[in-house]
């Protein structure tokens, strides 16, 4: 039987309930042996609008994320590949290193609209079968030929925790422990009254 594997990017800065969320539901729903967390190196779309934490702690973060969850792993391919992050290149890679698995990429629906400006977005089509989760306050319907997963909605964002996180609210509903003890570990998101994540670096490879 040929492996069946989610790739579901992100920026995760932080990462947050809502993806564990996507990422379970797309296991359990889709019958995935693995549900690859990708941490992008540098998210050409949004680096260029703010400072991105460094992709190490934001991979360190994913990694506190999916302890003890069976069949998510957090991925640092596109780490190691350095440079801008295209899902193209990811999908090529796993194509290239698992020749026979089935590979799903899971999006959430706020990426719809914005999808046919992906590097290479016909080529993503034919390398794995899209699907798309339902996100709080977007209802763009996906193309045809792609599938729709329900998953229990929870409305946050990242954007929105980076602004908790910075002005000493409480993220215990959306951020478990394990990863906002990461946060404090490695400093980050800390109240300075400016933007934190500049003062920590940003991420190395931007275009
Ligand atoms: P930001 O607010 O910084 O833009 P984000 O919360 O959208 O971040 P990302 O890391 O950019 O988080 O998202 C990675 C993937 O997870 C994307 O496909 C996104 O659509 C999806 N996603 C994020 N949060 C949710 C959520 N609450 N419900 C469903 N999908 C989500």
């Amino acid at each position: 039987m040929p492996q069946r594997f989610g790739v579901f990017g992100g920026t995760f800065d932080p990462p947050h309930l809502g993806h564990v969320a996507v990422a379970r539901a797309a296991r359990d729903t889709l019958g995935l042996d693995r549900v690859l967390l990708v941490v992008a190196n540098d998210p050409w779309k949004k680096s260029p609008e703010r400072a991105v934490t460094p992709a190490a702690d934001r991979l360190a973060m994913v990694e506190a994320l999916v302890t003890g969850e069976s069949g998510l792993v957090a991925s640092d391919m596109e780490i190691r590949r350095g440079g801008p992050s295209y899902t193209v290149a990811t999908l090529r890679e796993l194509r290239a290193s698992h020749g026979d698995a089935v590979l799903y990429l899971i999006i959430g629906r706020d990426l719809v609209d914005d999808f046919p400006t992906w590097h290479e977005s016909v080529e993503i089509g034919r390398l794995a079968t899209i699907v798309v989760v339902n996100r709080p306050g977007f209802v763009t319907d996906p193309q045809r030929d792609w599938k729709m997963l329900v998953v229990p909605p929870i409305d946050i964002s990242s954007t929105q925790l980076r602004e908790r996180l910075r002005s000493g609210a409480d993220v215990q509903e959306f951020i478990p422990s394990s990863v906002q003890a990461t946060i404090r570990e490695r400093g980050l998101y800390r109240t300075t009254g400016t933007d934190s994540t500049s003062l920590h670096g940003t991420t190395t490879n931007r275009t």
